[in-house]
């Protein structure tokens, strides 16, 4: 089994983006990992000579109600138990907002591996990171999901131990 990195946040931050960049072959993943529903967009992508899995946990409802439960669509909570590592993906334009913060939540107590990534940051400064700090993930990382920029070296820093 290939280790299965699941991108998560909420709608418009640049997910599917990011999985198109991460992924070649988008088709007839799961049939060959039987573990694996339908219910999530598969792809699998390849650095260097490590391949992986990736899970776009798009196309859910922007969530209404309030509480750490909620934080996020079912289908975006199956993912995360069945993800290695948990790529979360903020928007450095929009900046910090408290759906972020309740996602942040969740992902803290889910005992996974979390990368957290401030996309849309191509032309910014190290300031756009500053008040991501606050969502206790450790370290944000500025990516630019549309221009590839930031994008490799946090999959290698995902995938070292795999
Ligand atoms: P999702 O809802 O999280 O899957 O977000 P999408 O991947 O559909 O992207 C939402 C919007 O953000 C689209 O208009 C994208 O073109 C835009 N977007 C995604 N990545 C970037 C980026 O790195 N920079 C900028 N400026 N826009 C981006
Ligand atoms: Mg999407």
């Amino acid at each position: 089994m290939l280790p299965v990195i699941a991108l998560v946040g909420r709608p418009n931050v640049g997910k599917s983006t990011l999985f198109n960049r991460l992924t070649r072959s988008r088709d007839a993943i799961v049939a060959d990992y039987p573990g694996l529903t339908r219910d999530r967009q598969y792809g699998q992508g390849r650095v260097g000579p490590r391949p992986y899995l990736v899970v776009d946990t798009g196309g859910f409802e922007p969530v209404k109600s309030e509480g750490i439960v909620q934080a996020m669509a079912g289908q975006a909570e199956l993912a995360i138990e069945e993800a290695d590592v948990v790529l979360f993906v903020c928007d450095a334009r929009a900046g910090l907002t408290p759906h972020d913060a309740r996602i942040a939540q969740r992902l803290r107590v889910s005992g996974r591996k979390v990368f957290l990534l401030v996309n849309k940051a191509e032309g910014l400064s190290d300031v756009a990171k500053a008040e991501f700090y606050e969502l206790g993930l450790g370290e944000p990382y500025l990516i630019s999901a549309a221009h590839g920029q930031g994008v490799r070296a946090v999959i290698d820093l995902a995938l070292e131990g795999f």
